[in-house]
């Protein structure tokens, strides 16, 4: 298995997929790591949690480097990625042992009644290539706050990610088991769910292999967190800021290369505003600057993998053929690395790929709306459930409508973002279970009642 810089085509390093008895034996340590972690105070937990954002914090160059490297991200998202990692093991070393006290029950006189939270074991998750510290670090803080282990499968492409993680572990003095990284191709999962040392799976990635991770698990009657893909409505009202609404949309569509879950995907326009807004998105998508992700002034770098780049472009093909105009890009750049230009499509028919599938790179499909009514039913009309983003003059306005989309997170005036103070899930085809908040870390743990008469 390689990883490959996507903007220089060059193998960074190849490496070996760990045979069965490693595995066995990467299971077994962290299995008898969890009879001892889980008994640790929480206190301590939290303590080591702490030191876990001191030293990504210590060492943001090296890993955003690492990851600029291996999947093409700008630099400094790169870096702003590690910091919101840090952010996230804080919140956690904050707040976990208060999320995970025992809730007492009052509505049950004469007797003492209450919840206590127990980890269940070692949880497997299986993680992307695009954010490949964040999708980590939003799993493993919590769940091993939590008294649980992590044992990481990671997309092979960011293996050197995956190692440089468990690095990071090991420098803030975890024991060895707490957290494991496996080489092993996706084909290997399903064996793995099936093996009675995971307990639980967690999977950030496309529908496809989440439906894949489901029925295993759901044979197995393991619980599972999916957080799958989105093709996120960004709807723009008639009495909308329409320079900030087009500064921000472009932003909310090629941030992370366009590489992004809650990516603003589809941009549904009120038609009196409807030709502003396109001159000036246009402009914004055209200002950017594609090129090296090593460079501080790129905001665009090469799309992941080869493959990657050239589903999107035959995505794109496919929805000008079926009727969509061209309206900016489209085209792969003509030089070495997997570069994809900002692109815009307009008249999209409704059966156009552009209208039904996720699009996971920097372009966007700009539609007329005449009303209110039918922007929601455009947004609604996707198999994906996953964040929406309301831009409006009117607050009020724009809160009302958050209740008719359908969808996990759902901003006004905002761009969708996960934040570890909030809860991030999907619904329909983006997936089930929820991550971050007090919400997150009770998703692999038991909820035991305790009645004392
Ligand atoms: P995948 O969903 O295939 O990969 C994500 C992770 O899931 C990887 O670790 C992958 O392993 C693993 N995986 C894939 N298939 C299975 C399976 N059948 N059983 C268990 N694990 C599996 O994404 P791709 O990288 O192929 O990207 C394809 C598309 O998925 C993108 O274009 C985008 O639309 C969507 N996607 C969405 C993401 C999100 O954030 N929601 C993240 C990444 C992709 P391996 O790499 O070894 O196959």
């Amino acid at each position: 298995m390689r990883s490959i810089n996507p903007a220089t085509e060059d193998v960074i390093e190849t490496y070996d997929e760990h045979d069965e008895p490693t595995v066995s034996a990467r299971l077994d340590e962290a299995w008898r790591e969890f009879e001892s972690w889980r008994t640790k105070p929480i206190e301590r937990r939290e303590a080591l949690l702490a030191d876990v954002a001191d030293v990504l914090r210590e060492n943001a160059d090296e890993y955003a480097t690492r990851m600029t490297t291996e999947m093409g991200k700008p630099i400094e998202q790169a870096v702003a990625e590690v910091e919101k990692c840090a952010w996230v093991c804080e919140y956690y070393a904050e707040h976990a042992a208060e999320f995970l006290q025992n809730d007492r029950i009052g509505t049950v006189p004469g007797s003492k009644t209450y919840v206590s939270y127990e980890p269940i074991g070692p949880v497997l998750a299986v993680m992307p290539w695009n954010y490949p510290f964040w999708q980590v670090f939003r799993f493993a803080a919590p769940h091993i706050t939590a008294g649980n282990v992590a044992v990481l499968k990671h997309a092979p492409n960011v293996f050197g990610c995956a190692r440089a993680i468990e690095s990071v572990f090991e420098r803030a003095g975890y024991p060895s088991g707490v957290f494991t990284s496996l080489q092993i191709p996706a084909e290997r999962v399903s064996t793995l769910i099936e093996d009675d040392r995971i307990k639980g799976v967690s999977l950030t990635g496309s529908t496809r292999a989440g439906r894949a991770v489901a029925e295993t698990s759901g044979h197995e009657l393991k619980p599972t967190v999916l957080e799958l893909g989105g093709s996120d409505p960004f709807i723009v009202l008639d009495d909308a800021p329409i320079e900030r609404a087009a500064k921000q949309g472009a932003k909310a569509r090629t941030q992370n290369n366009g590489q992004s879950c809650i990516a603003a995907k589809r941009f549904l326009v009120h038609e009196t505003v409807y030709d502003e807004f396109l001159e000036r998105f246009t402009e914004e998508m055209n200002a950017l600057t594609v090129g090296d992700p090593s460079k501080a002034q790129t905001d665009i770098g090469p799309q992941a993998r080869a493959d990657l780049l050239e589903s999107l472009h035959e995505q794109v093909t496919r929805s000008v053929v079926s009727g969509a105009t061209l309206h900016l890009g489209g085209k792969p750049l003509d030089q070495a690395g997997y570069y994809y230009p900002p692109t815009i499509l307009t008249d999209v028919p409704d059966d156009a790929p552009a209208a039904t599938e996720e699009l996971f790179g920097p372009v966007a499909t700009v539609l007329k709306v005449e009303t209110e009514q039918e922007a929601i039913r455009v947004a609604n009309d996707t198999p994906y459930g996953l964040g929406a983003s309301i831009w409006t003059g009117d607050t009020e306005r724009g809160e009302a409508l958050t209740q008719k989309i359908t969808a996990g997170n759902v901003f006004v005036n905002q761009v969708v973002a996960s934040d570890p103070r909030v809860p991030f899930s999907g619904t329909k085809a983006s997936g089930h279970g929820t991550e971050l908040s007090h919400h997150g870390i009770q998703e692999f743990v038991t909820k035991k009642t305790i009645w004392i008469d």
